[in-house]
């Protein structure tokens, strides 16, 4: 078998440029951590580098093609590929509680998904890396004020600090895809517990994201927050001029408002 065919809903962009596939396995620290698991090998452009590391590589793919040319081309990949969809697999059935790390040139149309995912397992994942769609790498580092700040920001940011590290043009991969691509990389943050109720912090960001235009005091309506809450000047804000410590504070706030 020579090559995998390029499947669109999959997803399938295939990264030709090795010195790029290269960068993006250096890009793990290796702390803390034992295991690796890569998610979307393809044909295994990235994977051959993280083989080469002191590190367990896992990698799930749910192509089955995919997965055949894993299986002949890498022995080193025995019985540590997943054949399954990232989104569905229950992943302690292989990591068991442990730590690992994530790692991937990623299937742009389930990527804030995969962030999620991790968000929901980050007591288990201190570390996450790789390549999405640039858009969406820069929208997860991105900072109060600007336009593309939101959920995936103030959510990643919470728990881990994020780094943008460089793009990748379109034409390094088979096919090229319409868009440029990002690399970035979440590193846990060393006490990453909240202050706040979790469930609360995520139903804020979310509903006042939702009409990112308006203020919080229109937009958090649906929260039923006591009048006397509502007065806080706070809730004179837009939701992308609030930092990520804002958002905290504020979700303590209406905890303390009894809701
Ligand atoms: N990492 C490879 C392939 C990138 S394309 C490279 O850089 O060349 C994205 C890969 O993710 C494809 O191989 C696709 O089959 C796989 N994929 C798509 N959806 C997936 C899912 N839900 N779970 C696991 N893998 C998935």
């Amino acid at each position: 078998m020579e090559k995998v065919t390029a499947k669109k809903h999959l997803g399938q962009h295939f990264l030709k440029d090795e010195s790029v596939a290269k960068n993006i396995a250096d890009t793990l620290n290796l702390e803390g951590y034992e295991d690796v698991l890569e998610i979307g090998p393809g044909m295994g452009v990235l994977t051959k580098y993280l083989l080469e590391k002191p590190i367990n590589t896992y990698v799930i793919e749910i192509d089955t093609e995919s997965v055949e040319y894993l299986g002949v081309h890498y022995a080193k990949l025995k019985d540590k590929i997943i054949s399954k969809d990232f989104l569905k697999y229950d992943i302690n059935e292989v990591f068991k509680g442990k730590q690992f790390a994530i790692i991937g040139n990623f299937p742009y149309n389930i990527s804030t998904q995969i962030v999620f995912k991790t968000l929901e397992y980050r007591d288990q994942i201190p570390e996450f890396a790789g390549m999405f769609q640039k858009e969406v790498a820069e929208r997860i580092c991105e900072k109060k004020g600007s336009k593309a700040y939101g959920i995936l920001s103030v959510l990643a940011q919470a728990f881990y600090d994020v780094e943008y590290l460089f793009t990748v043009d379109e034409h390094v991969f088979n096919p090229p895809p319409k868009v440029k691509s990002g690399v970035m990389r979440m590193r846990r943050k060393e006490d990453y517990s909240l202050p706040c109720g979790e469930k609360l912090l995520f139903t804020v960001v979310k509903t006042a994201f939702q009409q990112r235009r308006k203020t919080l005091r229109n937009s958090l309506k649906t929260l039923n927050l006591s009048d006397i809450l509502r007065e806080d000047e706070v809730f004179n804000l837009r939701p992308e001029q609030l930092s990520v410590e804002e958002f905290i504070a504020l979700t303590q706030k209406i905890e303390a408002d009894g809701v």
